[in-house]
Parts: C-alpha cells; structure tokens; sequence
C-alpha cells in the first residue's frame, strides 16, 4: 500500500489531522491498536476550549457537538467549602464547550467513515521505519498477516504509551516530567450535575472537581492516595467524601446514584523535545501529557493537529516546507504555556503529602487573590478559554 501521510492512533489527534488532511485533498491512513468499541468507550476529557470548538466545526464535525454540548460562560472556584465564579466570556469575549471526548471520538469516526477513510483498526506490532530517509514506510500485522505502507510522512498520534515517541533516538530526545504524589478517583452517574458549571475545590480533606457530560450525566472526582485502589471505594463512600469537599450549597442538592463508570487515574505532567524528528511528527498525547485540573489534554491535542495540519497543507499545496521545519518549535511553545497552566491549577487545588502550613497559605493566599483580582481572573479565564494558535 502506498498513502501520502500514514498516523498511527485513532485517538482524537489522529482522526482529528485524518479528517483535516482529507478536506485539503491529502490521503492518509490511520492506523489503531485497539478495536473501534474500546476506543469509542473510553471515558475521558469533556471541557473543550473555543479553538477547539472552532477547529471541529472547520473539520466539518461540529454540527451534533452544536445542537447537545453545553456552553459554559465561566466555572466556580471553592475554598474549604465557600465557592465563587469567575466569568471567562466577560473577561476574555470567549466561553468554552462541555462536549465529552466519547462524543467527539465517535463524530470524527463518523465523519471517516461517511467519506471512505481508511481506518484499520486491531492493528498489531505497528511500526515506522526510515524515518531519518525521503522514503519512510510503515509495518502492521493484520490478522496474522505482516502488511507495509510506502508514505511521505508518518504522524505519531498514538498516546502516552505508543510506538512513535520511542523511535526518536535517545540523544536527541528530551523528556521533562512531573509525577504528582496523588491520583483523581472519578464517577460517572446518571443523575443531574449539581451545578450549571463546574466547581473546582480546594479542602483540607484534598481537591475535589464537579463536571458533567449533559444534563442527565454527571462526572465527579476526588483527590486520593496514589496507593487507594478502585474497589475499596464503594459509591457511597465517594458520595459523602464529595460532599464534605465542596460548597454546602452544593453539597446540599447534591443527586447521587450508582456509579456507572469509577476509576483512579495517576497525575503527571510530561513533555517530549522535539515534536519532530526527519519525517515523524508527534502530536498530542504521544509529546505531552498534563493532569487534568486545566482540562487541556485533549485540547493540546487538537493545538499540535492544527500546527501539523497547516504544515502538511502548506507542503503539499504550494511546495512550502517552513511548516514542516518550524512545527516542533510553534507546537512545543504553546505546549509549554498549557504545561504551566495545568501545572498551576494542580498546584493551588491540590493536597500535597508534605505541604507545610507556610504552603497551605499561599495556597489560600492564590485563591483569594483570584476571587478578587479582575487581573488574576483575566489571566486565569485567558489560558482556561485556551491560548491562542
Ligand atoms: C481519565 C482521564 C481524564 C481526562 N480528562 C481530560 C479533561 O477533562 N480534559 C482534557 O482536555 N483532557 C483530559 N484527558 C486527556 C485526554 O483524554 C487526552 O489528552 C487525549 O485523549 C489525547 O488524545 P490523543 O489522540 O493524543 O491520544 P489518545 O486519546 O491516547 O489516543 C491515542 C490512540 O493511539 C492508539 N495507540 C497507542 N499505541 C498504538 C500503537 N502502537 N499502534 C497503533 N495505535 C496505537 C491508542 O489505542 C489510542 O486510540 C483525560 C485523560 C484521562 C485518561
């Protein structure tokens, strides 16, 4: 098989540039390791940045995202029990989307498939090959039988833990990380959010976070020990920890139910140099990984896919290659401004193992300093709504 681009990962990024390349004329074939339900069942990101918004409906995807996501003006922040709002729409003219990740994952595949992209999914043992060379190709196993792809670049879009990243050699690859000494325990329930936006609160019991997914599905999360295991927490367990981490208010309408979906996932910021490396590209995941509390991950995601796209067109559209060269260096310096956010965000609302009293009071100290700075909020609403490309 021969293609012009070959992307390893049907995960957001990769059907994302998939389609993107697609409407600029540019063929590509996605490569997946996991069967299309396990990708399509994956509980994960809901808060969509407006450049994200807007790059969905650009990629012809964001008619259903349209008609069922939420607009959210701006979120509340608490502090041990008391919340405020800060308004991103007034400080910044932008909101953002709540629009989950499923939903966004299932549109692209829908999107594909209506104009008969190739997707082949359950591919095993992918990897590139000659990537530093003009002629790169690409080996998968389908059912038993070894197959290869001759292509122009190879795009590697295959998560935290895919093949891409590890084929940059390890004198040129940089990797900076922070692993964070706790971890998010989340519930997804089919009752009605407890707040028309998010609340994201700090307590001495540890951070807690109320989101949704629409207005009959509602995800909640609490900060645990990187140790607590799924199965020790029982749903009433999660429920009354909730409820003693956020506002009374809220904790007083708060609907529980059963939980539908429950699980730990670790916090860590990460970040590989370079985005590039001959014809390989990384984008989302693959090159960068933020915790949660900034809602970035996968709009970083959908940042890398707009630099990568732009330059693909511009390669193959008007023989222009600055793109190319210049898209480690454009990619990696927003990455790094989204990296800090998410970093600071982290740091404010969380509970850290040996947080000193002098710590716990610039915590305060930031979060006051929010509910009262028209300047603070700005910044905050600025990075929240998302920089821009
Ligand atoms: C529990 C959780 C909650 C999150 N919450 C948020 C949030 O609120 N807001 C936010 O913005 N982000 C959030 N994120 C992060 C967000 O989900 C990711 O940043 C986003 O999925 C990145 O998209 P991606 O396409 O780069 O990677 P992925 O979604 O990881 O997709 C990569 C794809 O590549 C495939 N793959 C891997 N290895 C190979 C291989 N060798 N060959 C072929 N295919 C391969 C994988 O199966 C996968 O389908 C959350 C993540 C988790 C885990």
């Amino acid at each position: 098989m021969r293609t012009q681009v070959v992307i390893i990962g049907g995960g957001p990024a990769g059907l994302l540039l998939s389609q993107l390349l697609h409407r600029d004329g540019i063929e590509t074939i996605v490569l997946e390791r996991r069967s299309r339900d396990h990708v399509l069942s994956r509980i994960r990101a809901g808060v969509l940045e407006w450049g994200t918004v807007e790059m969905l409906r650009a990629a012809g995807v964001g008619a259903r995202m349209d008609r069922e996501g939420f607009v959210h003006d701006g979120t509340y922040l608490a502090a041990q029990n008391r919340g405020f709002r800060i308004g991103f729409k007034a400080a910044t003219g932008k909101p953002v989307m709540v629009y989950g990740q499923t939903e966004v994952t299932h549109d692209l595949y829908a999107a594909r498939d209506a104009a008969g992209g190739t997707i082949i999914d359950e591919a095993e043992g992918v990897m590139p090959h000659g990537l530093d060379g003009d002629a790169p190709h690409v080996t998968y196993v389908k059912d038993g039988t070894e197959h290869r792809i001759d292509c122009d670049f190879v795009a590697g879009c295959d998560g935290y833990h895919g093949v891409s990243r590890g084929c940059i050699p390890p004198g040129v690859l940089r990797a900076f990380e922070r692993v964070y000494p706790f971890g998010w325990l989340g519930v997804l329930s089919e009752t009605p959010p407890v707040s028309d936006e998010l609340i994201y609160a700090n307590h001495e019991r540890g951070f807690a976070l109320c989101s949704m997914r629409n207005a009959r599905l509602s995800r909640y999360y609490v900060q645990v020990p990187l140790e607590d295991r799924v199965e020790a927490w029982s749903d009433d367990a999660f429920w009354d920890e909730l409820r003693r981490r956020i506002p009374g208010d809220a904790a007083d309408r708060l609907v529980t139910g059963p939980a539908v979906e429950k699980s730990i996932a670790p916090l860590r910021s990460f970040v590989a140099e370079p985005m590039r490396w001959g014809r390989l590209f990384l984008a989302g995941d693959a090159a960068h990984i933020v915790p949660p509390t900034g809602a970035k991950g996968l709009n970083l995601a959908v940042g890398d896919v707009h630099y990568l796209h732009t330059a693909l067109a511009a390669h193959y559209r008007d023989g222009e290659d600055a793109g190319i060269e210049t898209y480690s260096e454009r990619a990696l310096s927003r990455v790094w401004k989204c990296e800090r956010f998410s970093w600071w965000m982290t740091t404010m609302l969380h509970r850290f193992p040996e947080q000193s009293t002098f710590d716990q009071r610039m915590q305060e100290a930031e979060i006051a300093y929010l509910e009262t700075s028209v300047a603070a909020q700005t910044a905050m609403a600025e990075n929240y709504v998302g920089l821009p490309y």
